[in-house]
């Protein structure tokens, strides 16, 4: 069975991805069986996408129970999921309105449009450029790879859309520095996550926000893999006490089910009028009533709140293993978005980690990255650290 599946794979599907030689069956909370009944502790929640673990009871009934009444009916009428999602994510944020698509880099190809559409609605067309920041990710579309601060998410594809400025993360007077008067918006994660678990220093943000305003510049905050309770804190700006103008959200909002969504403030948001924009599926009955599930889940449950004391638990066991190990250099990050830097290769790590039982993720070479379920506890943590311990 495993091995006809990864032959037929091999055969049939592109090969964009270098496979673990496992096949996935099911799931339950923060455990994964594979096809020959091996089990694994997910420590990569299908990267920082379910956030309320597998096969969640409540998420699998709503989801069940949706699909019997209507799954898609385009965005020419009206459906109660999609508003009252839309509803919920505007009173538990900053936004006034939201726009619904299927993925990360989608949500990015919104926000990008709408910050040239505001301007030119205010008839300066001149103004397209965006500040974005080195080894950030924004997604694999030609303008969100474009705005990816990697430059070996584009090679292969020039020319890349001009327009966009890089400046190091965390350094406000290069986002200053860089600034033209063609200059619309900066684009940033507030914690880098694939470029390596970057939390800023705690005045970065404010700082930020503040050359924009200074500059008539609007703020974009790409909150993909750092929104749904990840950091702990639903969105991770809350972190730092500052809002954007616009927010892209995506991976965990449904739990599993594809779905991007970008929120922005009234002032912007109004420069989206019928027509300016449209997708086909997004913000469908199906998906949407699970993104409103996942929320009401998190608030009902406190999962902020216990991921928040979970992750500083998790992230003092990593620093007692950096003080151990001479192979960890770094150990940082924020609620469950962790990373641990090590000065040798993360990939056999990952693989070893593997063969006991744990699914975690190596990024940017030497980099290990722990993203998972918000609901896991102190046993399962402890159970990676032992195993940790022994491999380093
Ligand atoms: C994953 C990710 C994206 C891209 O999302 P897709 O759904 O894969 O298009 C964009 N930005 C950040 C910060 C991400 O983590």
């Amino acid at each position: 069975m495993k091995e006809n599946i990864m032959e037929k794979a091999d055969k049939v599907i592109t090969a964009t991805y270098n496979r673990f030689p496992v096949v996935i069956e099911k799931g339950s909370g923060c455990r994964l069986w594979d096809t020959t009944g091996r089990s694994y502790t997910d420590f990569v929640s299908g990267i920082a996408v379910c956030n309320l673990g597998h096969a969640h009871p409540r998420i699998s009934r709503v989801l069940a129970k949706q699909a019997e009444i209507l799954l898609h009916v385009s965005n020419l009428y009206y459906t109660i999921p999609q508003v009252e999602l839309a509803a919920h994510l505007v009173e538990n944020s900053f936004a006034d309105r939201v726009f619904f698509c299927n993925s990360g880099a989608e949500a990015n190809e919104a926000a990008l449009k709408l910050a040239r559409r505001y301007f030119w609605e205010k008839g300066q067309t001149h103004r397209y450029r965006v500040v974005t920041m080195e080894k950030s990710f924004h997604g694999r579309t030609m303008a969100t790879l474009s705005a990816t601060g990697q430059d070996k998410i584009k090679k292969g594809y020039d020319p890349v859309l001009e327009g966009f400025d890089f400046v190091p993360f965390n350094d406000v007077d290069a986002i200053r520095r860089s600034i033209k008067p063609s200059t619309c918006a900066v684009l940033v994660e507030p914690v880098q996550g694939e470029g390596g678990i970057r939390v800023p220093d705690a005045g970065y943000l404010p700082a930020v926000r503040k050359v924009c305003d200074e500059n008539d510049l609007l703020l974009i905050f790409d909150e993909i893999q750092t929104g749904i309770g990840r950091t702990g804190a639903l969105f991770a700006y809350e972190h730092f006490r500052v809002a954007p103008d616009i927010m892209t959200l995506a991976k965990a909002l449904a739990n599993g089910l594809p779905i991007g969504a970008m929120l922005a403030n009234e002032k912007v948001a109004s420069a989206f009028g019928p027509g300016s924009h449209a997708t086909t599926f997004g913000g469908t009955p199906i998906v949407t009533s699970v993104a409103l599930e996942v929320l009401k889940v998190i608030a009902a449950d406190n999962i902020i709140e216990h991921c928040r004391k979970v992750g500083d638990y998790f992230k003092a066991r990593l620093v007692e293993l950096k003080n151990r190990h001479d192979s960890v250099e770094d150990v940082r990050g924020l609620g469950l978005l962790l990373g641990m830097k090590l000065n040798v290769d993360a990939m056999p790590v990952v693989t070893a980690c593997m063969e006991k039982g744990f699914l975690i993720n190596g990024i940017q070479d030497t980099i290990l990255r722990f993203i998972p379920p918000l609901i896991i506890d102190k046993k399962d943590i402890d159970a990676l650290i032992s195993c940790l311990d022994e491999i380093l």
